[in-house]
Order: C-alpha cells, then structure tokens, then sequence
C-alpha cells in the first residue's frame, strides 16, 4: 500500500481531556474544568463529578440548565425553520416584540445577538435620535467609571477599562467617563455635543456596585433638563436578575433606551434594545441590522424564557431566594472578617468583596465543588439561577462556608 502523501495531523490533546487545546485563542483565564452536560442548578463533569453552578454562565443560564421548557421551545422550532434572515417577516420576532413592549416602557425592539450588540444599537439609536433632530453634533456620550457594556471596539471605548483598551488603537470617540454615582460630575459633563448618559443599574463586571435609587431619578431629572436620552445597560441585571423584570424598575424611573442580552437567551445567544417611539425615531429602514438578530430559533426561546419568569410568582420567589442568600452571605461576614469584606448587590446579583486576591476565592469555591464568577473591585459574584431552590442556595452556603474556612486558616 501506497504512503500516504499527507502525514496524519498528531494528536495534540483529547477534547475535554487532561489540558486545555492550544487550538483555541488563548485570551480567556479558563478554568481547567470541562463540563458535559447540565441539570438545574448543577452541571456535570464526564466523570460526573457534579459542581452547584451560582456563575449561570455569568447571569446568562436564568432558569438553570436544561430547562423543560427551554428545550421543548428550541426543539419544536429546530423541526420546523432555523432561519430565514431579516429580508422577511420574522413570525417569532414578532411576537417576543410585542410581549416585550407589553412589559416594559419600551415601543421598539430591534434583535441582535449579544450585550455588546445590543449596547452598539442603544448608542447608535441615541445619536441618530439627535442626527433627525436637526443635531448632528450631539453625538457623545456619558459613560461611568467601572462600566462594562462590552469588548467591540465602541463598547470597550464605552466601558473606559483601560485593560481592555490597550493594544487596541485610539480609543472609539464621543465617550465621556465620570465617577459612578457623582451627579455633580455628570451635571458637569454634560455639553452641547452631548446625546445621552448610558448606565447599568447594578455594575456586573465592575464588581456588582448598585446605583441608588436617588442617583437614578437625579440622572433622569437630568436628561430631561438637557434633553439628554437615557441609556441603560441591563444586559447582565435585566430579565428578572434583581427580582424586577428589569433592575430600574425598582427606582420607578424608566430609561429612552435599554440593552439586554444574557438571560433573555437563557444559553441561547440573544441580545435586543428596545426604545420608546420617540427614541428610536431615528432608526429608520437601512440605518441598522443583524443578519443573525432575530432569528427563529432565537426568539423562541427568547419568548420562553420570558414566559417562564413573568410567570405569577415567580419574581417574588427570586426575592425570596436572594434574602436567603444575602442572610448567609451576612453571616459569613460575621464569621470570617478576614475573607469577606463587603456583601453586597441586588436580588441574585450577589457580591462579595474579599480580602485575599478573589481569584485565590474563586478557586477556593470551586474546590469545593461552587461555581462563581470574579469580578472588579476584588469582588466574587454569586449568580445562582433565578429558579434555584432553597435548599440549594443552603448547600451553596455552606460549600462557600468551607472554603473560607480553609482560607481563613491559611491565613
Ligand atoms: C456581559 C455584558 C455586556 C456584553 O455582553 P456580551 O454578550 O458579552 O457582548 C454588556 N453589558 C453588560 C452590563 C454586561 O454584563
């Protein structure tokens, strides 16, 4: 038999095996951990070593994994039609529109398919809001310190993380950064060039740090005096994260433009900014659009996903859990002044800010078998998901519990 003219590609690494493929583009810190499938709160390793999961996927799994429900939405429209693109009517797209307009104080929806996206198309509504004003040079934007809406390259310009900005080029313009929190640095901001003030209710990624309910209603009070849009990034604390469908609505003061991602997909990649009539005048046919954004198999699931959390109950039972959590996280801070050094969030956006570097605490909880996720600030977020029991936000306190003790003790 013949040599064969092409050697076999070696073996580098056995998927899901031992180390990580050097396949994959090396710009995540992983875990080394693989899991292979999931159920609820859990997921599973292929040894079936089983890990409680208060990450989601970073508030992305809201009704935990393999959801009834999710899989029966995403499998009966998998039968029927995958994609068709935004040259037609999409039925599904429709349809998860008008229940969202339903909800909230919104008359638009536009579908994309992430956080940043979603952000990109909150600040491109906002200025082309200004631009068919007859105010084109009204095109900045009031950004907050600790922000994140994302990693394109308006978003990181957006966020103002100089780490994310590095090596990137000069940053994308027309962002403005104040202290978060500091309406006299935000009074102060504002300019003629200005469009809008674009904030996240709870920071996720800046180390769940809340905006009071004050600052909210004295930033409204402020767009409305300068005629300003207001821009909220609920890409990580919307669709049920703090107990409210949407995180501002605890404030009682409602934005021009939201962006939402993360849970609204419950795992399936959807993203979506919605807008009052007058806010997204702008956005007219050819101004904006996403191949992907919309499409059915997305907003099935989109749409089950917000029936299961508008569902009667269910946002006060989220409450519910969140006292729990928040009661045992108040506790360990009794118990190990050492470890923890601030509890803090809204709902199940949960913070713990640490003493010891937080990646050493994260690892420390994934010892003992707790996903969470690190955060700015030196906090560790706790993210269980919104349909988490009882009994298993107890097991996820009590495996914290251990691990601060082991820590503790090191010390
Ligand atoms: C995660 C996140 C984003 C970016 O979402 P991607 O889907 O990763 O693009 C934007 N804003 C906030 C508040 C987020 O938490």
């Amino acid at each position: 038999m013949a040599e064969p003219r092409v050697a076999p590609m070696p073996v580098r690494n056995v998927p899901g095996g031992g180390s990580p493929s050097a396949a994959v583009m090396g710009t995540y810190a992983r875990q080394n951990l693989v899991f292979a499938r999931g159920q609820g709160a859990w997921l599973y390793t292929e040894a079936d070593d089983a890990y409680l999961d208060f990450a989601s996927g970073v508030a992305v799994n809201a009704l935990g994994h393999a959801h009834p429900r999710l899989i029966a939405a995403l499998t009966e429209q998998a039968g029927k039609l995958w994609h068709t693109s935004n040259l037609y009517r999409v039925a599904g797209q429709e349809a998860l529109a008008e229940r969202l307009v339903e909800v909230t104080f919104a008359d638009k929806v536009f579908f994309c398919n992430s956080g940043a996206e979603a952000c990109e198309g909150a600040i491109k509504t906002a200025r082309r809001y200004h631009y068919v004003n007859g105010a084109p040079e009204r095109w900045r934007v009031i950004t907050f310190e600790g922000a994140f809406h994302g990693r394109t390259l308006a978003t990181i310009a957006a966020g103002g993380n100089p780490k994310y900005l590095e090596g990137f080029g000069e940053p994308a313009g027309g962002f403005d950064q104040v202290p978060f929190g500091d309406i006299e640095a935000v009074h102060s901001m504002i300019c003629p060039e200005t469009a809008a003030i674009m904030i996240e209710p709870v920071q996720g990624e800046g180390g769940v740090r809340v905006a009071a309910d004050e600052f909210l209603r004295d930033v409204r009070t402020m767009c409305d005096e300068h005629g300003l849009l207001l821009i909220m990034d609920e890409v990580q604390c919307g669709v049920g994260r703090t107990g409210k469908l949407f995180a501002h609505e605890w404030s009682g003061v409602t934005p021009d433009i939201m962006a939402i991602a993360k849970g609204i997909g419950g795992g399936f990649p959807v993203g979506a900014f919605l807008a009052t009539e007058e806010a997204a005048k702008g956005m007219t046919p050819g101004t904006h659009g996403s191949t992907f954004g919309g499409n059915p198999l997305a907003t099935a699931v989109g749409a089950a996903v917000l029936d299961a959390v508008l569902e009667p109950g269910f946002l006060d039972t989220v409450t519910l859990r969140a006292n729990r959590l928040a009661q045992g996280l108040a506790q360990l801070k009794d118990e190990f002044p050492d470890i923890v050094v601030d509890v803090r969030g809204k709902g199940l956006l949960a913070g713990i800010k640490v003493a010891p570097p937080v990646g050493d605490v994260v690892k420390a909880v994934i010892a003992e078998k707790l996903l969470a996720v690190g955060a700015g600030e030196n906090v560790m977020r706790v993210l269980p998901p919104l349909n988490v029991s009882d009994a298993e936000i107890g097991e996820g306190l009590a495996r914290m519990r251990r691990a601060f003790q082991r820590l503790s003790n090191k010390s």
